[in-house]
């Protein structure tokens, strides 16, 4: 009799051990856990007096930056995602009058990140190299966040799906700033080189922007289902 019972507690505990378990996952998966919000925040590189990289074809990698995010906000909005901008315009972050411009531009980023808490932070650059040959996209995390490195995989697989000829991996970094300070899972999508005169011209045509934006936002939106 005795047995029965104690085997029937036992069942009863694991039950309700299960039970809980399942809402943990569930609260976690939705936020609730984590505290985020159910937003993406697009933080477009560099802009006013900050070009950034300056392409072979004198392309500022500002403006390039400003248009593939705008183009995935796009996306993402028609999905059904709130999108929320680091900057919409042409513009430098924070006290325009302070001492060093671009590191206070930096601090406002990482700020605007933080207290937005979304699901996730999308950092939108072009890179460039000395080696004019060099070319592809490629997704940046920070070394020590296993969110950001499963997210900037599932990126970097999506943008080599947009470019055939890219064989570039998503790879571990540990002394940019905005991927050690923000308290959210961010990745730096690198689009391409603006130093590569093919690549260049590319990155600056509405057509390739727009498929780079649709490879960005699907990327995304297989990070968010993961
Ligand atoms: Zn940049």
């Amino acid at each position: 009799m005795w047995k029965k019972i104690e085997f029937a507690i036992v069942l009863l505990l694991l039950a309700v051990l299960i039970m809980m378990s399942n809402h943990l996952e569930e609260m976690v998966s939705s936020g609730r856990v984590t505290g985020r919000n159910p937003c993406i925040v697009l933080d477009s590189g560099h802009g006013g007096e900050d070009p950034g990289k300056i392409g072979v074809n004198q392309a500022k990698e500002k403006d390039v930056n400003l248009k593939i995010a705008k183009k995935t906000k796009e996306r993402l909005e028609k999905k059904g995602w709130k999108v929320v901008m680091t900057r919409e315009k042409d513009v430098m972050l924070g006290d325009s009058a302070a001492g060093n411009k671009k590191i206070h531009d930096m601090k406002a980023r990482v700020e605007r990140i933080n207290k937005t808490m979304p699901q996730a932070a999308v950092s939108i650059h072009q890179n460039s190299y000395q080696d004019a040959q060099i070319h592809g996209a490629q997704v940046f995390y920070y070394s020590h966040s296993e969110e950001g490195k499963r997210m900037a995989e599932v990126m970097q697989k999506a943008l080599l799906k947009a470019d055939e000829e890219n064989t570039r991996q998503a790879k571990a970094n540990d002394t940019y700033y905005l991927l050690k300070r923000t308290e959210v899972p961010t990745i730096i999508v690198e689009c391409g080189f603006l130093s590569n005169p093919e690549e260049a011209a590319k990155l600056v045509s509405p057509k390739y922007q727009e498929k780079l934006a649709e490879a960005i936002a699907e990327g995304i939106l297989a990070c968010m289902e993961n």
